[in-house]
């Protein structure tokens, strides 16, 4: 008799898609190496033997954020000795110097909730860059943000974003999802946008012709049954609108946040499990990233043999996960990014934001 492992198996070579159930089986599963096996015909299906990178480079306006999420190692009130803030000048100073890399393509802007500025401030610095640095593509602001910008100015999430693709805005990151369940969300981070309303801010970004990211952070709280219902809340939407660009699944890291000393760091074997059964979940994304920063270059690599297709980018300079005590870089040379692609028998593609192929290496 067929067990339920047989039965994936079968689905997935016929690209058939997996259910809810499977999917929880999937997490049952300790044959890592099948895992593997399974999220790779997918990979190769979907997305061919290309792995992508771009060059980039982050900035995060502010470390100052009402919301004090449990997880999170980078917000701060205003009076720690640890925040600050970036003024315009600063942050055009910034993106200019870091424009004088011929290469670089994009800038990826996310900040903490900060208690005083205006929607009007995030309107300007997109305004601001997009007038100087026209040719950069400006991913910038999770859908948290977006829904406070909306509290703030007391418009609409369909208004906020409407502005700021007007005024330069080109995607958006996938940060905030964090594990959309109004359980996890209520106990860790009750002060943000829900899980429905990350959601509907996703949904009303690509009905507005503004793609996004999606992500997770596991590890935490959460239970195998709550990563696949995240799992199929964005499958479901993607289903609906398509704007999806690429899913990241952060792994978290719990030093320096409250919940350091309660969590042990999630191991090596769960990390690469999860990259793979994303992969198998999430068959109507294109692309899976091994987000280094999160994982370290070396596991970043090792997940391209399980299903991912994508590494992020150069990155520099990395704050947000370092805060929690990231051993990894908190920048990579292109090279150094080529080879370790190189070395896993892939074909490493710098592309631009929108998965454009700027230049197969
Ligand atoms: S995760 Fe984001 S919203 Fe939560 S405390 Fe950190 S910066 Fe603020």
């Amino acid at each position: 008799m067929n067990t339920v492992f047989d039965d994936i198996e079968v689905k997935v070579k016929n690209g058939i898609r997996l259910t809810r159930e499977e999917g929880i089986a999937l997490f049952q599963s300790n044959d890592l190496s099948w895992l593997g096996y399974l999220a790779n015909i997918v990979r190769q299906r979907i997305s061919g033997e290309y792995v992508y990178f771009n060059v980039n480079r982050h900035i995060n306006l502010t470390n100052i954020c009402t919301a004090r999420c449990d997880f999170c190692a980078f917000g701060c009130d205003a009076d720690s000795i640890q925040s600050y803030t970036m003024d315009k000048d600063n942050v055009i100073a910034i993106a200019i110097q870091a424009a004088k890399d011929a290469d670089l393509r994009e800038l990826h802007i996310v900040s903490g909730l900060h208690p005083d500025w205006s929607f009007e401030y995030y309107l300007d610095i997109i305004t601001s860059l997009k007038e100087r640095l026209p040719h950069i593509h400006l991913k910038a602001f999770t859908a948290v943000e977006i829904t406070y910008f909306a509290k703030v100015s007391g418009k609409s999430v369909r208004q906020v974003l409407t502005e700021l693709h007007c005024a330069g805005l080109d995607s958006m990151p996938g940060g905030g999802a964090e594990i959309l369940s109004d359980r996890v969300r209520g106990e860790l981070c009750p002060n943000k946008a829900t899980a429905s309303e990350w959601l509907e801010v996703a949904r009303t970004a690509h009905q507005l012709g503004i793609r996004s990211n999606a992500s997770m952070l596991y590890g935490h709280i959460e239970t195998l049954e709550e990563r696949i219902d995240h799992l199929l809340a964005l499958r479901d939407l993607q289903d609906e609108t398509g704007g999806f660009q690429t899913f990241i699944c952060f792994p978290f890291h719990p030093n320096n946040t409250a919940l350091d000393g309660k969590i042990i760091k999630t191991s090596v074997w769960d990390q690469l499990k999860t990259v793979a059964i994303s992969r198998l979940m999430l068959d109507n994304f294109q692309n899976i990233k091994a987000y280094w920063v999160m994982l370290t270059l070396p596991i970043a690599q090792l997940a391209l043999g399980f299903g991912a297709n994508d590494i992020d980018g150069t990155v520099s300079e990395e704050k947000i996960i370092h805060a929690a005590g990231a051993k990894s870089a908190t920048s990579l040379t292109k090279e150094a990014i080529i080879e370790t692609i190189r070395e896993a028998g892939r074909i490493p593609v710098e592309r631009d934001s929108m998965y454009n192929i700027v230049k197969i290496l």
